[in-house]
């Protein structure tokens, strides 16, 4: 083995025994970055290096399933002017909103939105995240998206980080369509859908449902246009009201439905036959302040796997720290300590199709894994900016926390 973790208590994060997976075993091993033996110190075979954790905690690497952290500018300016008072036609009229990002996005060289995303990923890979999902949608244009899902894995070479791009270019009309969406969406599923996914550019296709952004007709399009290039779907569904995009996404086998806020009973059924995720974003349902909460409840209740994310993005949720998302998924949605640590490990993994290789600490899984200074798991959801990681693992190997 290359390395051996001992004296450490683990919180596998896996199904069917203790609370967070807790594992009765003292040592982990890791070889060619992958996890090869789980259980007594005493027991361990030989390892290269031998770590002593001093019964400190280990987990999965976190995984923040759903950002949109490349992009250029930020729209501080529009935050200030609103809470100053302005109204929203005042702050479109002064080039705010989503379109100034593209504006902004459109301007930069690849380069610069790699610039400008690292100190976002680098934040988030400090924290312990190792798998980060980054959208499109802020170019809207071939060579725009094309730039943006460069520059997303073009992080990867710079973070110890592994990045999952997906094509979000149904996430508003470009000013150039404007009353034309019919026709936006005709140039996505006949040009945009079947370029990127020829250049291998994206790992799935994302949709923003809604009344102000696209409805299901135009959504179905492109999800028939993914499927039919080989690429997965996701939805942002129900976060403003329900438009039936939860059961659109189910019956497109989506690995995912996000945000969720307005869905209903036949929603979440049809998520829970498909094995679709629901991924919640408390950054964005705060930041909005919005009143409705997702039905936590009816989620349980049927079985669908609750996912946490930061939503990273410069107009409903400018954070970056997946730990904050994971107290807010307590304090503002109540989910249960473990349940938000499951959202950003094995719930988080599946939303991206990786549930095979990673999300837990299992025999065989890819060996990401992070060590934390605290006495029970539940601490890293009770508070916020007290933990950071004692040591994290890619891959097998230690990497600068
Ligand atoms: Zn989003």
């Amino acid at each position: 083995m290359d390395l051996l973790l001992a004296d450490v208590r683990l919180a596998t994060m896996e199904t069917g025994g203790e609370p967070y997976g807790h594992a009765r075993a003292s040592a982990i091993g890791f070889a060619e970055g992958r996890i090869a033996w789980i259980g007594e110190a005493a027991h361990a075979p030989a390892a290269s290096r031998r770590l002593e954790c001093h019964g400190r905690w280990l987990t999965p690497g976190l995984i923040d399933c759903h950002t949109h952290l490349v992009y250029a500018g930020n729209r501080a300016r529009e935050f200030e002017m609103r809470l100053e008072g302005a109204t929203y036609e005042a702050i479109a009229q002064a080039g705010g909103g989503i379109l100034s990002t593209v504006r902004a996005t459109r301007a930069a060289s690849e380069e610069e939105l790699v610039a400008q995303a690292l100190p976002r990923i680098s934040r988030l890979a400090a924290e312990g995240v190792t798998v980060v999902e980054v959208k499109s949608g802020y170019g809207l244009d071939l060579e725009g998206e094309m730039k943006l899902l460069r520059a997303a894995r073009a992080l990867e070479r710079l973070v110890p980080v592994t990045v999952r791009a997906t094509l979000l270019a149904l996430h508003a009309t470009p000013p150039e369509f404007a009353g034309r969406v019919d026709a936006y969406v005709d140039f996505v599923c006949d040009e945009m859908i079947p370029a990127v996914a020829k250049a291998g550019l994206a790992d799935a296709v994302d949709a923003f449902c809604e009344h102000i952004a696209f409805t299901r007709a135009q959504v179905e399009r492109a999800f028939r246009a993914a499927r039919a290039h080989g690429l997965r779907v996701k939805l942002h569904a129900e976060q403003l009201s329900n438009q039936g995009g939860a059961a659109l996404a189910a019956a497109h086998e989506a690995l995912s439905a996000d945000h969720l806020e307005f869905v209903d009973d036949a929603g979440v059924a049809a998520m829970a036959r498909a094995g679709t995720v629901a991924v919640l974003l408390p950054g964005a349902f705060l930041y909005l302040r919005e009143t409705q909460l997702p039905p936590v409840a009816l989620l349980r209740q049927h079985g669908v796997p609750i996912a946490i994310a930061s939503d990273n993005n410069p107009g409903t949720s400018p954070y970056s720290s997946l730990l904050l998302m994971v107290n807010l998924a307590c304090t503002a949605f109540r989910l249960t300590p473990e349940e938000a640590l499951a959202g950003v490990t094995r719930h988080a993994a599946r939303a991206l199709g990786m549930e095979r290789t990673h999300g837990t600490l299992a025999l065989g899984k890819q060996a990401d894994a992070v060590l934390w200074e605290i006495g029970h798991p539940s601490e890293l959801a009770y508070s916020f900016g007290t933990h950071r990681p004692v040591a994290i693992f890619r891959r097998g190997a230690e990497v600068a926390a």
